[in-house]
């Protein structure tokens, strides 16, 4: 009896890893024709400057709209991308998409509107797909000093001196590199410290807890001190409320991002508002 449950069980499990990799191929295949076919498209979150109120860059986000299955969220393909190695010729399309809408914007005098693209961890590890990149930003006549290239902790940390001498190489060009989401990982500022970073980008998690009180907020002041003290720039991300971006003000942070500005949205949308230079 207790052969034929095992049996029986070892049957249910691999059906069950059959389905997942099922699933997982169905969705690369859907992912490989969403590229061919233009179903990606580039979104861009205002980041504000809170006292004059002015736009003073976007980070672009990529957007997948499959015809049959409707919005399919990054989180759910940029993971999914990353393990079976498509997250290069994705990060391409993406570079290759916000470099010439840089280039665009830089002829019709938005020069200063600064462009953050988010670059996955796996490139950066990778000395073939970390270099075909370069020669993809080398490739457009963009001012460096307004591009940004927001990298995560894991990033960094799977291999700091291969990461250390890659950011090198963009930094050297000019190009500013941030540190995404800040306060997610286990890292501390002081094992950064060798990295060539010019933007900490505070998580959401954090903003988020500035309604709550205590020693959440102290480590927040901490934290936002010991940037200006080493000399980072500093973005708020996911700023959803009035009381959030008052406590940042009295913080002297001045630069972020959120719903309360603005969602990510289409390039139409963002193009008259860059424009009419401010937001609201
Ligand atoms: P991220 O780079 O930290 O991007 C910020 C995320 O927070 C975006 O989600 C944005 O829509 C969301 N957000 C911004 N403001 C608010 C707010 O006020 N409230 C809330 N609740 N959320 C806010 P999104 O676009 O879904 O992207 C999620 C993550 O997927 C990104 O986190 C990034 O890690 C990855 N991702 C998105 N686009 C790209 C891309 O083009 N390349 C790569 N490599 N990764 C990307
Ligand atoms: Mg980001
Ligand atoms: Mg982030
Ligand atoms: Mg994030």
């Amino acid at each position: 009896l207790a052969k034929k449950e095992g049996k029986g069980k070892y049957v249910f499990y691999k059906n069950d890893f059959l389905k997942a990799n099922i699933k997982t191929v169905n969705m690369a295949n859907r992912l490989k024709n969403a590229l061919d076919s233009e179903h990606l498209t580039l979104y861009y979150q205002p980041q504000v400057n809170f006292i004059t109120g002015e736009i003073i860059g976007v980070e672009a986000l990529v957007r997948w709209i499959d015809p049959e299955r409707g919005f399919v969220p990054p989180i759910e393909f940029i993971p999914l991308a990353e393990e079976t190695g498509q997250i290069y010729k994705v990060e391409r399309w993406i570079f290759k998409t916000a470099l010439e809408q840089k280039q665009k914007w830089e002829q019709n005098g938005l020069k200063h509107i600064k462009v953050a693209i988010n670059l996955s961890s796996k490139t950066l590890t990778s000395d073939v797909n970390f270099r075909k990149l370069e020669s993809l930003l080398e490739a457009y006549n963009v001012d460096y000093s307004t591009i940004v290239l927001e990298i995560t902790e894991t990033a960094i940390i799977t291999d700091i001196h291969s990461a250390i001498r890659r950011l090198e190489i963009l930094t050297k060009k000019g190009i500013n590199i941030a540190l995404d989401d800040f306060g997610t990982g286990y890292s501390s500022l002081s094992y950064l410290r060798n990295v060539p970073l010019n933007v900490i980008k505070l998580d959401r998690s954090f903003i988020n807890s500035i309604q709550e009180n205590g020693r959440e907020l102290l480590i927040i002041k901490a934290i936002l001190s010991l940037c200006k003290d080493l000399n980072y720039e500093v973005v708020a991300e996911g700023i959803e409320t009035k009381e959030q971006l008052q406590f940042l003000q009295k913080q002297q942070c001045t630069i972020g991002q959120g719903y309360l500005f603005s969602k990510p949205i289409p390039i139409e949308i963002l193009e008259p508002q860059l424009k009419s230079l401010t937001i609201k």
